[in-house]
């Protein structure tokens, strides 16, 4: 440790505490929060999350049956628009059964499989 530090270190000493305080409740505060609606968010679909960024879908959310290039290649949608987890990935106005799933959140596709969580038991 070179002295300019260390002089740094002796004055911050005084406000240590009080920021250390503000902190800490800062953090209870925020940690309660984001438990809170995290709980409200994975009530719906508790095993089911995006598998590249973990988002998880309520039952009010929304995928339209619309055209598609990669990875689903569809070229008939219907315009439909429903909660793919209650059909298993099938539209129910064309009956197409969607292979890919886009995430709501990150608009990632991954295959509508790989969304539920695999059982480890
Ligand atoms: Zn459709
Ligand atoms: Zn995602």
């Amino acid at each position: 440790m070179n002295r300019k530090k260390l002089k740094y270190k002796l004055k911050a000493k005084k406000l240590y505490p009080l920021v250390f305080l503000l902190l800490q409740k800062n953090l209870d505060f925020d940690e309660s929060t984001i438990k809170e609606t995290k709980d409200k968010e994975t009530k719906d679909y508790p095993h089911i999350r995006c598998p590249k960024c973990n988002w998880q879908p309520k039952k009010e959310s929304l995928w339209f049956c619309s055209n598609c290039d990669a990875p689903e290649y569809f070229y008939e949608a219907c315009g439909t628009a429903w909660n793919t987890f209650d059909t298993g990935g099938k539209c129910p106005g064309c009956k197409h059964q969607w292979r890919w799933t886009s995430c709501l959140s990150c608009s990632q596709w991954s295959l509508h499989n790989d969304w539920y969580l695999k059982k480890t038991k």
